[in-house]
């Protein structure tokens, strides 16, 4: 039976996700040759998945900014804009040290790296620094938004956005006029995002195939208990904890949920940037699963940046396995602290691919373990990254509905809608100004 028209845009970027992988090891298995790697590999796939990743990005702080302008000035006053903050920022904190924990447990009890021949790795880790929170929370007042926009500085353009909004709604009748203007300017936007993700099959197959034919499955031999444990773990958060927190405090059916959230977990995954999945993300939560705009434009923005479960889980897990290569017991005191610097590592950690492993050196450091240990499993970390990008990005979604339902700014009936938001539906009847405002 044909897929219904509204599911084909899914099913095709599944279907690349597979196409990729299959390509992708066959060219690794089979040698590429310099022809097949040159135009190929570096040439054709590189230049179509950047070009994909680019596009997203181009979207993410024009986004961001007229959307959380937009969703500021829909809240009725100060006082709710700072309750779902602080709803928002302890749910993100809570499944952080959540997950952190369940990795905890199931490394403790699977033990990876007991008997590991540190020897046979060469990789070496530079150990760059990872900024102090303090200066964190300093950096994240702008001293040019201009400056922060062209960063791409997502937590000052939030401060700034959010700034902006409260002014715009006390600013009366030429408020109103800059309301207006915003409100069609996300929806010109939103639009930009749905060609985008039309996009996606041609640039999730680029991007996949060319990370499994440069990355071949034979160096997750020697890690595989490293590996395993921490995709058990990965696995748990998503399709246990998530749908267990949705069922429980948002009344939200598990496996509708799940699907609502493809779009965006091949996003991550093939980008391994939940930065660049931001778009996606938006769209998603606002427009499958029904999250008023007011919450969304906050939340995913903010869960993008600071929100990052499944890179603390690989934290958890790194930091057991190095302790295990190197013959080092870590205490009880020792797991707390991880759980702790762990989950604070998580803000710090910027949502572009690889720098979940710049954040565990504060990790291993708190715990006096040597960071040299993080050469030992740089080699498998693209997979790994792609797949905790996924669980970061599911997090930030599951929050936002969680978010959104207790603040009564959740539409059940989106969330019902198989249909919901698909971009095949939205070409036939353009989408509303703003489902939220
Ligand atoms: N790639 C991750 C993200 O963008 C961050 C990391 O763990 O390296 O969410």
């Amino acid at each position: 039976m044909a897929a219904p028209e509204t599911h084909r845009l899914t099913r095709q970027i599944v279907i690349a996700m597979l196409a990729g992988i299959v390509l992708g090891v066959t060219l690794n298995q089979l040698g590429t040759g310099p022809w097949l790697q040159t135009f190929l590999v570096d040439g054709l796939l590189y230049v179509i998945g950047s070009v994909f990743v680019s596009a997203l990005k181009m979207m993410v702080v024009p986004l961001v900014f007229v959307s959380l302008v937009v969703g500021v000035t829909a809240l009725s006053d100060l006082r709710v804009l700072g309750r779902i903050g602080a709803k928002t920022l302890a749910l993100y904190l809570a499944t952080t040290a959540v997950a952190v924990t369940i990795a905890l447990t199931l490394a403790g009890l699977v033990g990876p790296g007991h008997g590991f021949d540190a020897g046979k790795t060469e990789a070496s880790f530079g150990g760059k620094e990872a900024p102090p929170l303090t200066q964190v929370l300093i950096d994240m007042v702008p001293t040019n938004p201009v400056a922060a926009m062209a960063e791409g500085d997502m937590l000052q353009i939030i401060v700034f956005a959010l700034l902006f909004g409260v002014a715009v709604t006390m600013s009366g009748a030429r408020g109103k006029h800059v309301l207006n203007l915003f409100n069609d300017l996300d929806a010109v936007i939103m639009h930009m995002v749905e060609w985008i993700m039309r996009l996606a099959p041609y640039g999730v197959f680029a991007l996949i195939t060319r990370t499994f034919a440069s990355q071949g499955l034979d160096i997750l031999l020697p890690l595989a208990a490293y590996f395993l444990t921490l995709t058990a773990a990965l696995a748990i958060q998503l399709f246990v904890t998530y749908p267990l927190l949705l069922r429980l405090l948002a009344s939200h059916n598990p496996v509708t949920s799940l699907k609502k959230i493809r779009d965006p977990a091949a996003f991550a995954f093939s980008t391994a940037s939940s930065g660049a999945t931001i778009p996606v993300t938006l769209h998603t939560v606002e427009y499958k699963m029904g999250v008023k705009n007011s919450v969304a434009s906050f939340s995913i923005p903010l869960g993008a940046t600071i929100n990052m479960d499944g890179t603390a889980m690989m934290q958890g897990v790194a930091t057991v396995f190095i302790a295990n290569v190197y013959g080092i017991d870590l205490s009880l005191t020792d797991y707390l602290l991880v759980v702790l610097t762990a989950t604070l590592a998580s803000i710090g950690t910027a949502a572009i691919p690889a720098v979940g492993l710049v954040t565990l050196t504060m990790v291993l450091g708190q715990v006096g373990l040597p960071v040299e240990g993080i050469a030992l499993i740089i080699g498998v970390d693209r997979l790994l990254d792609m797949m905790r990008t996924t669980v970061n990005v599911a997090g930030d979604c599951a929050v936002s509905c969680i978010v959104a339902k207790s603040e009564h700014a959740f539409d059940q009936a989106v969330f019902d809608d198989p249909d919901a938001g698909s971009v095949e539906a939205a070409t036939r009847h353009p989408i509303p100004a703003s489902p939220a405002a």
